[in-house]
C-alpha cells in the first residue's frame, strides 16, 4: 500500500513489517524472561545422506513456549533477540542444551550423529565464543568434527576480517563451519575462498521450484558444482518432495533436510521416529 502524505510525497506501508514491529513490542519484555523462566526448547530436524539411507545429523532448531501465545515463531523473536543482544545468552544456551542432548543420543550408541546449530553474528564477533565450544567439546567430549555451526552469508559479511579470524580460531577446534541459506546473501565467491567452510547449505527457496523453474534448477546446480570444485560438502534445505530428492540426488547432492523427511521435531520424537535399534531410517 502506499499513501500519499502532506507535501506529495509517498511513504510505503508493508503490512508485514508493520505487523512485525507490533508483535516485536508485545514480546520484548517476555523475552528478557524466558530464558530463566526455561520458555525455550530445541526441535530437531534429520538431516538425511541418501547414499547412506539414513540419518546422518539433525540441525537444533529453538522453539519459544509464550506463557500466554504458545509457540512463537523463531523468525520473529530471533531479530528481536540480536537487536536486544539476548542472542548472546540465548545462543549459548541453545549450543550447551544442543550439545548435551547430542551426548545423550551418542550414549546411547548413535555415536556418529551430527549436531548443526544456528550462530547469530552477535554471538560470532563475541570473544568468548570460541571458549563456550571449547568448553562444551570438553564436558561432554564429544568429537569435535560432529558439531557443525551455521551461520549465514550476510552474517559473516557484516564484519569479514572478525568472521574470518573467528572461523579459523573455531576450525582449529576442529568443529565445522556451515553456511546457511547459501545463495540468497551477498557474498562474492573470490570471498567465499577465504572462509574456512565446510558446508553449503543451498536455501529452501531455490528448492522449492526446483521442478518448475529453469531459472532455480541452474543456481542450484551450479551452487552443487561449485561446492564440489571448492571440496565443500552440500546440503540442500527445505526438500518437500520425493520428485525434489530425486532431481537433488542425479545431480549428486544426496545431503538433505526438510519436511519431506521429518520436520523439526521434539527430542523425544525424534528418537522414537529415527532412533531406534532398527534404525528405521526416514521413509517408515
Ligand atoms: P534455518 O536455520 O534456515 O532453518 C531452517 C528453517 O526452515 C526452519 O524454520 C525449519 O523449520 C524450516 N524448514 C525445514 N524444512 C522445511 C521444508 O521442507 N519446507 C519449509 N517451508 N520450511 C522448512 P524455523 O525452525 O522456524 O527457524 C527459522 C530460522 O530461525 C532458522 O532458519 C534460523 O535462521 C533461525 N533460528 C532457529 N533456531 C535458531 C537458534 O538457535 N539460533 C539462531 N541464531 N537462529 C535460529
Ligand atoms: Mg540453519
Ligand atoms: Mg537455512
Ligand atoms: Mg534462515
Amino acid at each position: 500500500h502506499s499513501k500519499e502524505v502532506a507535501g506529495g510525497s509517498y511513504y510505503f506501508y508493508d503490512e508485514k513489517i508493520g505487523k512485525r514491529t507490533i508483535e516485536s513490542v508485545k514480546y520484548e519484555n517476555a523475552l528478557y524472561r524466558a530464558l530463566e523462566r526455561d520458555e525455550f526448547t530445541l526441535y530437531y530436524q534429520p538431516q538425511v545422506d541418501l547414499c547412506k539411507h539414513r540419518m546422518v545429523g539433525v540441525e537444533a532448531l529453538i522453539r519459544w513456549n509464550h506463557p500466554e501465545e504458545g509457540l512463537v515463531s523463531p523468525d520473529i523473536f530471533i531479530p528481536l533477540a540480536e537487536q536486544t543482544g539476548l542472542i548472546v545468552p540465548i545462543g549459548e544456551w541453545v549450543l550447551r542444551e544442543a550439545v548435551s542432548q547430542l551426548k545423550k543420543w551418542h550414549d546411547k550408541g548413535f555415536d556418529d550423529l551430527c549436531m548443526a546449530v544456528n550462530l547469530s553474528a552477535a554471538q560470532f564477533e563475541q570473544g568468548s565464543l570460541h571458549r563456550i565450544v571449547k568448553q562444551v567439546l570438553a564436558e561432554t567430549g564429544i568429537r569435535p568434527e560432529l558439531l557443525h555451526l551455521e551461520l549465514t552469508e550476510n552474517q559473516i559479511m557484516r564484519n569479514t576480517d572478525l568472521a574470518i579470524s573467528t572461523m579459523n580460531k573455531l576450525k582449529e577446534l576442529g568443529v565445522h563451519l556451515d553456511i546457511d541459506d547459501f545463495g540468497t546473501g551477498y557474498s562474492s565467491l573470490g570471498y567465499l575462498q577465504r572462509f574456512p567452510l565446510t558446508t553449503l547449505k543451498i536455501d529452501r527457496t531455490f528448492i522449492r521450484d526446483i521442478l518448475l523453474d529453469e531459472d532455480d534448477r541452474a543456481l542450484t546446480d551450479t551452487i552443487i558444482t561449485m561446492a564440489k570444485n571448492m571440496g565443500l560438502e552440500v546440503i540442500a534445505e527445505g526438500v518437500e518432495t520425493e520428485e525434489q530428492a530425486d532431481y537433488l540426488a542425479s545431480r549428486e547432492c544426496t545431503m538433505m533436510q526438510g519436511y519431506f523427511f521429518s520436520p523439526p521435531v521434539p527430542a523425544r520424537k525424534l528418537e522414537k521416529d529415527f532412533l531406534t535399534n532398527d534404525q528405521g531410517g526416514w521413509s517408515r
